[in-house]
């Protein structure tokens, strides 16, 4: 392209880009929350002038304080939320509500996990929930995508970071996408920290619904995105579970460029989108960088950047509308 048209190109870019952040995208809602108080469903999305009752309400920006207020709650007020235990429950019933507040049909999945030793704390055998969010009338064998985060904490840790961070961008990101197209799935994951050593100890929430996918689901899904450990940071970790996997980190990259987002290439398994890979789906998991409170008490909602959580619902939202 000559020097010409390369700049009325970039000006052109450049006008739009001034246009959708100035005038196109709605203001997100101001979020109260009180320190003893979950924070409220946030306000519904914006009408459609005109519309039908079928047509779907715009998308909205990632609101980054909204999700900060849900990191609040979760690892402020709730605590450890170690699989089996009554917190998680809370924590469940909690992000139930909030999804069929923003018109999701929520399905619970029970499983069974074992007693175990979870970062060097004993845990019992008992019950957890994957929590699954899905728009009415959504076809499980037609082309969609998977968002997801474990709910679930170690036992010494609140967990801010480890995961509150992911469970924030998944819930702000259902809520501000009215209407993704191929559709999302968008799911909260339990008992993913480990219950002893190896894969098989581990990501006990995303191997049970894997194990419970049937054939046609397997080959309609497009992609699935793992959101843990997502608020630390200035930089988004793209993580492959194999080197030779790059297909949907690619997408992901191509995604964070739209959105002006610096990333970084890494490869690790310790997350749910191995739980997909091993099982022959494509999944990236988004975040992992290292922190000083990890897996310990001082794991606590002051670690966790609003920023970095903005950014990442930029990126995902960039992936999911495109
Ligand atoms: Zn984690």
């Amino acid at each position: 392209m000559r020097a010409a048209g390369l700049s009325l190109a970039v000006l052109l870019a450049l006008a739009t880009a001034a246009c959708d952040s100035s005038t196109s995208t709605p203001a997100p809602s101001p979020t109260t929350s009180s320190p003893t108080a979950a924070p409220p469903p946030s306000s519904g999305p914006p009408t459609t002038p005109g519309g039908t009752p079928t047509s779907s309400p715009p998308p909205r920006a990632f609101d980054a304080a909204a999700a900060t207020a849900t990191v609040r709650y979760l690892a402020g007020e709730l605590g450890p939320r170690e699989a089996t235990s009554t917190e998680y429950r809370r924590a469940l019933a909690w992000l139930e509500t909030r999804f069929e507040a923003a018109g999701y049909q929520v399905k619970r999945q029970a499983l069974q996990v074992p007693a175990g030793n979870s970062w060097g704390v004993p845990v019992r055998a008992g019950t957890t929930w994957n929590l699954i969010a899905t728009k009415p009338g959504f076809d499980r064998s037609a082309p969609h995508r998977i968002v997801g985060a474990h709910l679930d904490t170690v036992p010494q840790a609140p967990g801010a970071e480890d995961n509150a961070s992911g469970i924030a961008v998944l819930l702000g990101t259902a809520e501000s996408l009215p209407a993704p197209k191929p559709p999302t799935v968008f799911i909260a994951f339990g008992a993913e920290e480990p219950r002893g050593d190896g894969d098989n100890r581990h990501h006990y929430g995303s191997r049970a619904y894997v194990a419970s996918l049937p054939a046609a689901q397997r080959r309609a899904l497009r992609g699935m995105v793992s959101l843990d450990r997502v608020g630390v940071g200035s930089v988004v970790p793209m993580c492959t579970a194999t080197a030779g996997q790059v297909t949907l980190q690619r997408e992901l990259r191509a995604a964070a460029a739209r959105a002006r987002v610096p990333t970084r290439s890494c490869v690790n398994r310790s997350s749910d989108h191995w739980s997909f890979v091993r099982a022959g789906m494509p999944g990236v998991r988004l975040g992992s960088t290292p922190y000083a409170e990890y897996h310990s008490a001082r794991d606590l909602p002051p670690v966790v950047q609003a920023a970095q959580l903005g950014r990442i619902g930029r990126v995902l939202a960039a992936w999911l509308q495109s």
